[in-house]
């Protein structure tokens, strides 16, 4: 593994201004050979960009580590894709991380309902934390972004530092649009989430997802969020 898994400001820099003009292949074969063992993949088998990672990934490095929040509120289907895609993608090393509370200990300690009433403390407990132990000791964490999901990712960059969680992450798509991404999972066969052909654009945990709208609106309705906290 190489010795530094981390940038310098102007490192990076460089790195944003390579990669703007890079396939995502690239992006992921230069994460894959500089992070080696310790590039892991967030994955929630829900959107179609993940998909496409896992597809990229899984080309070069079938045995990185992926791992998937499971927050016990995830759909049916989401389930469903996880066993029918992991398999066809020939990915030997994926690890679930749920929350330390079942959803029972949970409405005990928070009362019930807690995503009606605070959902980014649910997201903290369901998401934030396990995602920080999915992600202790790695080095970098390749995720799904892209910047025409929503007003608050138009931004993103490829390669950056993420504080909270201490490691470098990659957005190799994050500049594809939807329309790309789909012509890449129609082309190369990659399984995808069930729902996404039944109105749903974005798709979390069912009590927070809704059907019918573009982007990620249709996320944590009534409430001024569209991120869980994974990612700001
Ligand atoms: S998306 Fe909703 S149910 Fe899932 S962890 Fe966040 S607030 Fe809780």
């Amino acid at each position: 593994m190489p010795a530094s898994p981390t940038f310098t400001e102007a490192e990076l820099a460089d790195l944003n201004v390579r990669f703007e003009t890079a396939e995502p292949q690239e992006i992921i074969r230069w994460a894959v050979e500089t992070f080696g063992d310790g590039l892991s993949v967030g994955a929630s088998f829900g959107g179609a960009s993940g998909m496409a990672i896992l597809h990229m990934v899984a080309q070069l490095k079938p045995d990185v580590h992926v791992f998937v929040l499971d927050t016990d509120y995830l759909f049916e289907e989401t389930y469903e894709t996880m066993r029918r895609a992991v398999p066809a993608l020939g990915l030997t090393n994926v690890q679930v991380y749920k929350s330390r509370l079942s959803h029972e200990e949970q409405a005990r300690q928070y009362g019930a309902a807690l995503w009606m009433r605070d959902p980014d403390l649910c997201c903290e407990l369901r998401k934030i934390e396990p995602n920080r132990r999915a992600l202790d000791g790695r080095l970098a964490w390749i995720s799904g972004l892209r910047r025409d999901q929503s007003e608050g990712r138009a931004d993103t960059p490829i390669v950056s530092w993420a504080p909270k969680f201490g490691v470098t992450k990659i957005n190799p798509l994050a500049n594809w649009t939807e329309k790309q991404t789909w012509a890449y999972i129609l082309e190369h066969g990659v399984p995808y989430n069930p729902l996404l052909d039944r109105g749903y654009a974005s798709i979390g945990c069912y009590n927070c997802t809704v059907p019918g709208v573009q982007g990620r609106a249709g996320r944590w309705q009534g409430f001024e969020k569209d991120e869980c906290g994974l990612h700001t």
